[in-house]
């Protein structure tokens, strides 16, 4: 996808250069007029860097700069100011307050293009790097992180606006024998197959995150526990056509799956916390009645009985 440019300077000849100047680097160009505008579009567009004049009328840019950088929405764009003042200590005050870098005015055009290519240089590493850390290494679906921030996030959309949610909790069933009896590489292959069942069977808006070691979830938005029950089927028979092969025979692996859904939760308990001890309390039952199958913690009282019990 290509990466967008927002522009912040009052004056159309400027617009008409930077337009001339910057075509070659194949980025998406925006353009306004003055901060108030800026800022609106900046939230908007998130764009990958901000082009911003100082010399503003109404709103200097170190204000727009500053007020970029006291919104959560705006913190991290990345801020290069143009002006035609090169005065060292214009610089300083405009790194300062967050800028990444400084281009005085008239640009030198091979001057200004290197810097813009090298600030979406950087923005696209950061970007990589944020998604990689919310990746498991091994699988290559959502990790533990993802998993908690994202739990989170829908919980609080549920209560706002009264969706459907529900999570899947599945544990790999005798994984430990897998390891014992034909390696860690061959359980690392069974989880990467895991892994990509989760990730091939589940709607694109499904998160399927690994939760910790043998264990995943399912995070299933505006899903609701009978369909949520329907998908967690759909994943039983998914998992029952793998087949690993060692040279010491070829075998295959069952899950056992925890369903919990937000319609089951009193609204004023409904916690990510709550939710994924009502998906772990199905996933436990599921073991302690023979594995390879799919249940649902009993009842929300029942549930805290049991678990004060233990
Ligand atoms: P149960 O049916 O009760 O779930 O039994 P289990 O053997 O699946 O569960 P247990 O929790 O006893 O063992 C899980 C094993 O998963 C132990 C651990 O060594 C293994 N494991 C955890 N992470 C990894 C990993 O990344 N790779 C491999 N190969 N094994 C792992
Ligand atoms: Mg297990
Ligand atoms: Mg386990």
């Amino acid at each position: 996808m290509a990466q967008s440019i927002l522009a912040i300077d009052d004056s159309p000849e400027i617009h008409a250069l930077l337009s001339a100047r910057l075509r070659p680097e194949q980025a998406e160009l925006h353009f306004a007029s003055d901060g108030p505008e800026g800022i609106r579009m900046a939230r908007e567009l998130q764009p990958d860097l901000i082009l911003l004049d100082i010399d503003l009328p109404n709103m200097s840019g170190y204000e727009v700069c500053r007020r970029l950088k006291d919104d959560p929405l705006t913190a991290a764009l990345h801020i290069i100011f143009l002006s035609g003042d090169g005065q060292s200590v214009s610089k300083v005050q405009g790194l300062d307050l967050g800028a990444i870098d400084y281009v005085t005015k008239p640009f030198d055009p091979a001057e200004l293009r290197a810097r813009v290519r090298a600030a979406l240089r950087t923005r696209r590493y950061q970007e990589l790097l944020a998604q990689r850390a919310q990746v498991d290494g091994l699988t290559g679906i959502w990790n533990r992180a993802y998993f908690d921030r994202r739990l989170t996030e829908e919980v609080a959309a549920v209560r706002r606006y009264k969706r459907d949610l529900s999570l899947l909790m599945v544990d790999i069933d005798h994984f430990k024998k897998v390891n014992d009896t034909y390696g860690h590489p061959m359980g690392d292959q069974v989880l990467q197959a895991v892994g990509e069942v989760l990730a091939s069977k589940m709607r694109t808006t499904d998160a399927p995150c690994r939760y910790g070691g043998e264990e995943f979830a399912v995070i299933l938005t505006e899903i609701d526990r009978a369909q949520a029950w329907q998908a967690a089927q759909r994943l039983q028979a998914a998992f029952a056509t793998l087949q690993f092969h060692h040279k010491s025979g070829s075998f295959g692996v069952t899950a056992s799956i925890g369903v919990a859904s937000a319609e089951r939760v009193p609204q004023i308990e409904l916690t990510a916390a709550a939710l994924v001890s009502l998906a772990d309390e199905g996933l436990y039952l599921a073991k302690q009645t023979g594995r390879n199958r799919i249940c649902e913690a009993p009842s929300i009282d029942q549930l805290k009985t049991a678990a004060s019990a233990r």
